[in-house]
């Protein structure tokens, strides 16, 4: 099949033509900012050469027109017309509980997608526009919207309540979600292939560790708990998201310095995490590590909150999985690293871990990076979200 996965931000749009057989990827293609003065296109057909250009793009519809002229073009295209596209795979932040697998776009669908608006304000709007902007110019081909949360619809009641009043989660939904659902599950798919085992027979531990990160306990190819809750604000620390906190610090700095709620939030999204344990230093682990090599106590401070504060999750996940054979490593941060993957792995000593400190410093692509005697596999495995989108077209499809 050839799947066209669109993943649509509010300034931007990324897609991919992917041939599912062979896993083979057509063509790719970013928009930036979209509905801005100066926009910019970028597209690579094939193994050929990147192509960008500044165009103006005033919206998603218009993004979406170009994507079809350039991919169906005689000189810079990958197919001859739209009707090679089998379906549209579109990324949706959050299925709330509505959604627990992908499904196909119906008006239905659509509607459910809205309701779930209000537990995504700012992302399930502008998701919904892609899947308009390719209904409008592709009304004839399939589309499926494959979800952020529905991976982690599997987990069990204990985990996704909140220790508050059960009208909340009755009455207004109020309970974990977790999000990265496509990455933890691409990434926990690939780990079991690599530990040569069916995955229902594996427990992983995957740390999607990007400017937003999320740990999650993956048995049997499921996800049991994850570290993100009702918001991707919860967990780890994060880049500039403070990741969980004593809640009652809320109410403490909006008395203390007279900041309203959204304020205090605001402190919390944007310049918490490593960036506010840093004294602002950066909240881009490249710089942090620059800084760290130099002995610069708020770089050491913030790597080291970091990566105690992934290995407690690990510790709690080990029990919660009954036991661990991989722990995985994934996104800008999980991927390129090493040092933070060292930091966590010397942490884990209790497990048996032993890194192979050579293959940590110089791993490429997918692999191990544990040593021999390690009792607890660690690997090292770049996510891809994309071809997860694409391969959860075809299951829902066949
Ligand atoms: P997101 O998709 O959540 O925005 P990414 O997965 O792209 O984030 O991860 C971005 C982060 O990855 C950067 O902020 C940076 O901290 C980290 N990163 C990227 N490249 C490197 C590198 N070479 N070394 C260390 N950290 C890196």
């Amino acid at each position: 099949m050839k799947v066209l996965v669109i993943n649509c931000g509010s300034s931007s749009l990324k897609f991919r033509l992917i041939d599912t057989a062979t896993e083979t990827v057509l063509a790719r293609g970013l928009f930036e900012r979209i509905g801005q003065e100066k926009g910019g296109f970028s597209y690579i057909p094939g193994e050929k050469d990147k192509i960008t250009e500044d165009r103006v793009i005033p919206d998603h519809y218009e993004a979406v027109k170009i994507l079809i002229e350039t991919i169906t073009d005689s000189r810079l295209g990958v197919i001859g017309s739209l009707d090679d596209i089998d379906a549209v795979g579109h990324r949706i932040v959050h299925g709330g509980d509505k959604f627990a697998h992908p499904v196909v776009i119906t008006d239905e669908v659509i509607r459910g997608i809205e309701e779930c608006s209000r537990l995504a304000p700012i992302h399930n709007p502008v998701n919904l526009l892609g899947i308009k902007a390719c209904m409008k110019y592709m009304p004839d081909t399939v589309m499926v919207g494959v979800f952020d949360t529905s991976f982690h619809q599997t987990m069990p009641e204990e985990a996704y309540l909140y220790g508050i009043p059960y009208e909340y989660y009755e009455r207004d939904r109020v309970r974990k979600y977790g999000f990265h659902g496509m990455s933890h599950e691409y990434v926990a798919g690939e780990t079991a292939k690599m530990l040569g085992k069916d995955i229902r027979d594996t427990r992983i531990i995957t740390c999607h560790l990007g400017n937003g990160a999320s740990i999650c306990a993956v048995k049997g190819g499921i996800s049991v708990d994850t570290s993100m809750g009702f918001t991707p604000l919860a967990g780890i620390i994060m880049g500039t998201r403070s990741g969980g906190i004593d809640p009652e610090i809320v109410n403490y700095i909006a008395t203390e310095e007279n900041k309203s709620l959204q304020e205090v939030m605001d402190i919390l999204n944007t310049k918490s995490g490593l960036y506010g344990v840093s004294g602002y230093l950066s909240s881009d682990v490249r710089d942090l590590t620059e800084e760290y090599d130099k002995g610069n106590e708020d770089a050491k401070r913030a790597l080291n909150k970091l990566s105690y504060s992934i290995t407690k999750f690990i510790g709690a996940y080990v029990v919660v999985l009954g036991g661990v054979d991989a722990i995985t490593f994934t996104a800008g941060i999980g991927e390129n690293s090493w040092l933070v993957r060292k930091l966590v792995c010397e942490r884990l000593n209790a497990l048996g871990v032993v890194l192979d400190e050579e293959k940590n410093k110089n791993v490429k692509g997918a692999d191990m990076i544990s040593a021999a005697e390690s009792k607890v596999k660690i690997f090292r495995i770049p996510t891809d979200e994309e071809m997860s989108i694409a391969r959860q077209v075809v299951k829902t499809l066949s």
